[in-house]
């Protein structure tokens, strides 16, 4: 009998070793890329970056990695990573977006150009961006756990049912990779056929 899980895609290998054109969108892409929510779904402002030290303390604004809005809103950029079954090396990723209290954001922006972050939090916050291709993930319970060395945060959801939660505590196949990058427009030609690395 065979056991699927412990079947590792050799088509890993073959993403990983080469960069590749994409069907999609043109553009030339290499390895696993992650996919970036620009801001929070809830900022309606234009999506151009202020300088963050300006943000941090604006009533207003974004910033690559965070927004304010109405002043009392308060949102960090974080990094929902999804394992890769048959590829512990790597992960995928979505750049998504957090709010945070007022007193936490204050704490992580002010700390932030020093990059020692770790020993803060967890800290609790609301998943403010709807992905694609999930039951709504917008407003998702999630903890939001900085990173030392100038890394953005981890997220990690808190409603462990949720789909979006269990492909990021058990991972997800290549064939889930390429379906999650055709839902955002990228198309990776010639690697959907397992014929196509046999021999
Ligand atoms: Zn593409």
């Amino acid at each position: 009998m065979t056991n699927e899980t412990e079947i590792i895609d050799p088509r890993w290998n073959r993403l990983i070793s080469q960069s590749w054109k994409c069907a999609s969108c043109t553009e030339e892409h290499r390895g696993i890329f992650d996919l970036a929510c620009a801001k929070p779904d809830a900022y309606t402002g234009a999506e151009e970056y202020a300088p963050n030290s300006v943000v941090a303390t604006s009533a207003d604004g974004l910033s690559e990695d965070f927004c304010v809005l109405d002043g009392q809103h308060y949102f960090v950029r974080g990094v929902l990573a999804l394992p890769l079954i048959g590829l512990p090396s790597q992960f995928f990723a979505f750049g998504v977006w957090s709010t945070l209290s007022k007193k936490n954001f204050t704490l992580y922006t002010d700390s932030f150009d020093i990059g020692e972050q770790a020993s803060l939090g967890p800290w609790f916050g609301w998943f403010s961006n709807r992905l694609k291709g999930y039951p709504d993930t917008f407003n998702l319970k999630c903890q939001v756990r900085p990173q030392g060395g100038r890394t953005r945060p981890w997220l990690e959801l808190a409603e462990a049912n949720h789909p979006l939660a269990r492909e990021s505590r058990e991972g997800i196949s290549f064939d889930r990779l390429l379906e999650i990058y055709s839902q955002y427009g990228h198309s990776i030609v010639g690697l959907r056929e397992p014929g196509a690395v046999a021999g």
